[in-house]
């Protein structure tokens, strides 16, 4: 039996948090109407338009991911409005859920779990609309559930083209992951949240909203009130809330967005898109199977199928005998899938770790022999040299 107190969380949420970011949260709370946290807000917020590559406005929000994907639903569109949404995993489906319960009209675009949206599809319907009766389309780009990356560059090209249509998407693992250019790419919404690639504890979420967006807000008659975004914005023109945000959780953002411009963009894109190529290298190696798509593999988060062992069983002896937490299947999944969480304050080591506590589980259940153990490692060093 391991120590239980060291624990490694390798799951896609919540993730790792950085000792400083720990220590900004232990602070005296501060007044939220002071100049000193007006400074603050004012720092957050321009190093959250660094984060998202964006002139938008990216407003914080006090809540989960969840909390930011249903106030860019409920801020700009209406009951019986037509949009498309993505659905090929658990959070696809939670949108489709959400967007139903508010009286929308949905049109599903779905792919098999463990497969990637085809954006040809969502190019049909809308060079189909020619009313320009769809208002929205809304989608997952990285599927947590499944390990799937979406190919969100070229369906945000479908629905640039249609010119009327609003992009809402859920970037809550790919933001601080991977490439999200959100002017680049014209994204309109994207939605993310603090315990997932910000390397900080759950509770804020983010919305980055275009022109085009808050030109939606206009017109948009669902109920609201604690996420009425116009009220964010009047209030971060002052660099200010219209609530009493999470203090100490806004010291941590300060802290863990100073640590991701420190390490750059590019390295950390780099550094998950290595960790991604050794754990799905490694799993191959080990006679694994993987649950995505090959050539769309999230960076954030790697699925891997196990067929004569209960997923649920192997999770848990990791946990024991590792002390490292490593996520299961969703639904359908559970006992079928285990899920490797490596995304915001992953190091090369916790890689590794977490390699050899599946080799050696493999390798104590008989499954495999200790040259494969040893074959999987040492690709995986490979991998982490080499990006
Ligand atoms: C974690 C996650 C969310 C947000 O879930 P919350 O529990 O509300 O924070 C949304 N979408 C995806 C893809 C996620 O991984």
């Amino acid at each position: 039996m391991a120590i239980q107190q060291k624990l490694s969380l390798m799951i896609p949420g919540p993730t790792p948090v950085p000792e400083k970011v720990l220590q900004a949260l232990g602070k005296h709370p501060i007044g939220h109407r002071t100049k000193e946290f007006q400074d603050l807000v004012e720092r957050t917020t321009k190093n959250l338009k660094w984060l998202h590559q964006t002139k938008n406005d990216v407003l914080t929000i006090t809540g989960s991911g969840t909390a930011a994907m249903e106030a860019a639903i409920i801020n700009t569109l209406s009951k019986g409005d037509k949009v498309i949404c993505g659905d090929n995993g658990k959070f696809g489906q939670r949108w489709v859920k959400v967007a139903k319960e508010f009286g929308l009209n949905v049109i599903k675009v779905d792919a098999k779990w463990g497969s990637p949206l085809n954006p040809e599809s969502f190019k049909q319907i809308l060079n189909d609309d020619f009313n320009k009766e769809i208002k929205a389309v809304i989608l997952t780009h990285s599927e947590t559930s499944t390990g799937v990356i979406n190919d969100l560059q070229t369906i945000s090209s479908h629905i640039i083209a249609h010119k009327k249509a609003l992009s809402i998407i859920d970037c809550v693992t790919s933001i601080g992951a991977c490439d999200v250019p959100v002017d680049e790419w014209g994204l309109d919404i994207v939605a993310s949240g603090s315990q997932k690639g910000y390397m900080m504890p759950p509770g804020l979420s983010f919305v980055s909203m275009s022109q085009k967006a808050w030109q939606a807000t206009e017109k948009s008659n669902l109920p609201k009130f604690y996420l009425d975004l116009k009220s964010y914005k009047k209030s971060i023109l002052n660099n200010s809330n219209p609530y009493t945000p999470a203090v100490n959780l806004v010291f941590a953002l300060d802290e863990s967005l100073k640590m991701m411009k420190e390490e750059g963009l590019e390295n950390i894109f780099k550094r998950h898109s290595r960790h991604k190529l050794a754990v799905s290298d490694a799993a191959i190696t080990l006679n694994l199977k993987l649950f995505a798509d090959k050539n769309h593999l999230s960076p954030s988060i790697t699925a891997i199928e196990l067929e004569d062992i209960d997923a649920e069983v192997f999770r848990k002896k990791i946990k024991e005998d590792y002390d490292i937490l490593i996520a299961g299947g969703q639904d359908h999944l559970k006992g079928k899938i285990f899920r490797i969480g490596h995304l915001g304050y992953v190091n090369d080591r916790d890689i590794i770790s977490v390699i050899a506590a599946i080799s050696n589980t493999l390798l104590d259940m008989g499954k495999i022999s200790c040259n494969q153990a040893g074959e999987a490692l040492k690709i995986a060093m490979k991998d982490l040299k080499t990006i």
